[in-house]
């Protein structure tokens, strides 16, 4: 899907992807890795501490021993540099967006700077752990190529109160036709802010698409037997577009794990829909924003979500162009479609979400119902399992209301 532009881009310096060697292909990287941070010593900077976990209510990371704040630095400039969008050519690719390496095993053993002992942290549980010896806590920071730490980390900006708020209205909205059992074992705290791993990407890309527009010149009406019948005259152009544009920050989903299993089916596409997130905001990686969260790692490379950006490219093309079509007032039929893809840029990224999750079991059919709460924003969705009874009752019931009010508003004129 890369262009063939050769043209190399005149940057280097920190931050910068390097400049494309002649003739070499492939993605280049911008290394993201947050220096100040060594493997498993993750400290106050004032006080040296290692109980530090994240503040929600000042999105900044907080030392519990002495109380200091800080934020870790936005990634945008890390990665994207100087360099203006129109100009992306290639593929770049952040360190922590790089290819998983299956050898590479989610337990990662960590040697504790306090004590000296060895301190497990296994991946798909948690990014930090506590040494049982010294008390220390370690926390992964170097990006090893298993998908659990990425380049940035948008931190919960929605305390967990005000998401139970948001949850126990959102409920409470939908009470009437929520199944009996759903509304007593409602239990709105045991709400998880879990971090979800997505692609945020930033594209430089040209679309051609051609197809055939109608313009209506005449229409009228003719007889047939009792019918009368509508005809019109058009004329019928080819027409082509050329856009160029750029997108920046999509965010694509790097998890196909849920995609697969059934049941989870469900939150993909209740997560879609408590898009967006501000990406602009997020920061570089440091573990202690995830204390007190749970995490999913990324199982998706770059290469396997490709397709999906070029259909979210082509859409976005397609909604370019249509501003310049209205003439055809009958419409155009687009038959063809070419996407040049000139450059594309790669982070990846933890957004964070609030997910109240229930287990539902009807007909011997399992399906689990979320409710989920963008941390950023507060934006709820999610479903609630319904009692067809109920719907039906409801109908009745605002049926007889309604009968009520017409009887009594008659009692009134009469
Ligand atoms: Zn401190
Ligand atoms: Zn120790």
């Amino acid at each position: 899907m890369t262009d063939s532009q050769a043209t190399p881009e005149p940057v280097t310096g920190p931050g910068q992807p390097g400049p494309v060697p002649p003739g070499a292909s492939g993605p280049r990287t911008v290394d993201t890795a947050n220096q100040a941070l060594h493997d498993g010593v993750n400290r106050c900077p004032k006080c040296g501490s290692t109980e530090i976990q994240l503040r929600v209510s000042a999105g900044k990371l907080v030392c519990l021993f002495c109380r200091y704040e800080w934020s870790e630095a936005k990634i945008e400039p890390v990665v994207a540099g100087e360099s203006a969008l129109q100009d992306l050519t290639g593929t770049v690719v952040a360190s922590g967006a790089t290819d998983i390496s299956p050898e590479v095993s989610g337990v990662i053993t960590l040697k504790c700077p306090g004590c000296g002992s060895e301190v497990v942290v296994n991946t798909a549980e948690a990014m930090s752990s506590r040494c049982h010896w010294c008390r220390h806590i370690l926390t992964i920071n170097e990006q090893v190529p298993n998908g659990a730490v990425p380049d940035a980390v948008l931190p919960f900006g929605i305390t967990r109160d005000q998401a139970l708020e948001h949850i126990r209205a959102f409920a409470g909205a939908r009470r009437l036709f929520a199944h009996r059992t759903f509304r007593r074992d409602f239990a709105p705290e045991n709400v998880v802010g879990v971090y979800l791993p997505y692609m945020v990407v930033d594209g430089n890309a040209s679309a051609d698409v051609q197809g055939f527009g109608e313009v209506e010149t005449r229409r009228y009406t003719r007889k047939n037997g009792d019918q009368e019948e509508t005809y019109y005259d058009a004329d019928v152009y080819q027409v082509g577009r050329h856009v160029d544009f750029t997108v920046d920050d999509l965010t694509i989903e790097s998890s196909a794990e849920r995609a697969n299993m059934n049941a989870f089916v469900n939150t993909n596409n209740v997560i879609n829909t408590i898009l967006p997130f501000d990406t602009k905001n997020a920061v570089r990686w440091n573990a202690n924003y995830l204390v007190g969260f749970t995490s999913e790692r990324r199982d998706q490379d770059v290469g396997q979500v490709e397709p999906v950006l070029e259909d979210q490219l082509l859409s976005i093309a397609r909604s370019q162009v249509e501003g310049s079509v209205s003439r055809y007032n009958r419409g155009v039929r687009w038959e063809a479609e070419h996407l040049v893809v000139h450059g594309t840029r790669w982070v990846s990224m933890y957004l964070p979400v609030w997910l109240y999750s229930y287990y539902y079991e009807e007909n011997g059919h399992a399906m689990v119902h979320y409710i989920a709460v963008n941390g950023r924003t507060g934006e709820t969705m999610g479903s609630v399992p319904v009692s067809q009874g109920r719907l039906i009752l409801a109908a009745l019931v605002a049926g007889t209301v309604l009968e009520g009010v017409a009887l009594w508003l008659l009692a009134v004129m009469s």
